[in-house]
């Protein structure tokens, strides 16, 4: 069982300082990846027609 966690981001072992990660650098990239995820609706790229105010006609689907 190590003693020391390693960094989630670039998998160097953690700074006491900045744990669990080795860097500010690091954490910043998670804080940033965590307030997107969390907070920006991304957009979806996979959808073939976003046309939430436009009639379908034969649509059976609810959402
Ligand atoms: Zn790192």
């Amino acid at each position: 069982m190590p003693a020391a966690k390693t960094c989630p981001i670039c998998g160097k072992p953690s700074v006491e300082a900045f744990k669990p990660f080795c860097s500010k650098r690091c954490a910043d990239v998670d804080l940033n990846r965590w307030l997107s995820g969390t907070y920006v609706i991304p957009a979806k790229e996979d959808e073939p027609a976003a046309h939430e105010n436009t009639p379908v006609s034969g649509d059976d689907d609810e959402f």
